[in-house]
Order: structure tokens, then sequence, then C-alpha cells
């Protein structure tokens, strides 16, 4: 079953209220979530479903489901299970959904720095990293960082955008991710907007503004494959 996604709308969601509609072997189903499920790199969410009367069941992973849109809350093992049915209250682990949104944001930032098809991608709580198709020699630690804190200075609001399946077809240019390509399967594609630094489709959560990423440093360039050169990065100072 479809579940509303009310980060896609609000990002910032930290607590609702749901119901479920089924519970499996791999998670509960929820008839809306603010829980973000693994894809496009970034990490699923991580929290708890409150019952009624005030037990917290944890939220170990968050995972798409098999249909369209579906959300899978993956419980501990051993641990409670809410029934089919029963109102819940959601509460999000918001200090690492932050971290994940202020790192995945900062990668956007980083993609118009390094300019290069990117090959690969993942975001972690703790570290970010983008894999891109180009020389060694032609990354450079201490200049990536000057520039991407540079554009993030800027504080410039993001926005999210949606255009057709056509639309997209049109301006392949936009899709920079070899890896990953663009949810599709609703007529419909989501981008994000940095406007003046970046434009590209991303289902992912992000920051409202990039003034909210801070700073970042680059932990690590190593190569991971001939297409494959790998620049880690992580906010600074540590959160
Ligand atoms: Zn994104």
């Amino acid at each position: 079953m479809t579940t509303e996604l009310l980060f896609r709308d609000d990002a910032y969601s930290k607590t609702a209220s749901a119901r479920v509609v089924a519970i499996n072997d791999r998670g509960v189903e929820l008839d809306r979530t603010i829980f973000y499920p693994q894809g496009g790199g970034q990490a699923g969410d991580t929290g708890f479903l409150v019952r009624a009367n005030g037990e917290r069941i944890p939220v170990a992973d968050t995972r798409k489901g098999e249909v369209f849109d579906s959300v899978l809350h993956v419980l501990a093992p051993g641990g409670p299970r809410p029934e089919v049915g029963e109102e819940l209250t959601l509460d999000l682990d918001w200090a690492r959904r932050y971290q994940l949104m202020r790192l995945h944001t900062a990668l956007h930032v980083m993609s118009c720095v390094v300019v290069a098809p990117v090959t690969g991608g993942n975001i972690a709580p703790e570290r970010a990293r983008l894999d891109f198709d180009i020389d060694m020699s032609l990354l450079d630690a201490g200049k990536i960082e000057r520039e991407v804190n540079a554009l993030i200075a800027r504080g410039v609001a993001t926005e999210t955008v949606w255009i057709t399946d056509e639309e997209l077809d049109a301006r392949p240019e936009l899709v920079k991710t070899m890896s990953v390509q663009p949810p599709r399967g609703a007529g419909r594609v989501r981008l994000l907007r940095i406007p003046g630094i970046d434009l590209q489709p991303c289902g992912g959560t992000h920051v409202a503004n990039i003034g909210e990423i801070g700073a970042i440093r680059v932990l690590k360039i190593r190569s991971e494959g001939k297409r494959n050169k790998r620049v880690e990065i992580a906010l600074t100072p540590d959160p």
C-alpha cells in the first residue's frame, strides 16, 4: 500500500500521528510517515513509534516497500510490535536526520564544484561521499573545501520543483548521477534547485537554506576504481 510521504513536503517534520496498515516480517507499514526510507544514497531514518500508553517501539531502519511509494519501518528484533489499525505517534531521531540533510545538501553543492560525472554516492550521519569519473590529479582537497564552503556561505534557500518525465527526457543534462537514475513511475520527477548553484533530480531530504550546512571538510580522496575517484566529506566542526 502507498504511504503518504510527509517528509517530501516538509523535511522538518519531527513528529506526526499515523495508523498501522500492515505488519510483516520486514517491518511496519503506516498510512503516513515522516521516516525517510533508504534511497538515493541516503541512509534510512531511525526513531520511535510511540503507543497511546507511552510505550516506545524503536525503529532501527526505514526501507522502501515493494509497492511504489510504500515505506517499511524496520523494528529491532525481539522488541514490541504494534497492531494493525493502531494509532501511533511517530518520533524521528531528528539530530541524526538533520545531519543527513546537511550532508546530503552539501553533496549537491560539491557536485557543482567538482565538474565531472558522478558515478556513486552515499550519505551516512557522520560522513558522505561522491564518486567522480575524473582524473585524480584534478582533485585537490583544499580547493574543494574552499570552494564548497564559499558557496555554502552564500546562504541560498533551496527549492523543490516537480517536472514531468517528458520534460526530464528533454533535458538529460540535469542527470549528473550516472549510478542513480531519478525516481520515476508517477509521471513526474522531483528536483532540488539551489538557485544559481545546482538543479538536479533528487528524492532525498535537504535543508531549507544551504547556510544550515555550516561548513565541510574533506576527509579523504582516494581511487576506488577507474571511474570512481571518491571524495569523502564531513561537517565541521563535528556536530
Ligand atoms: Zn538531494
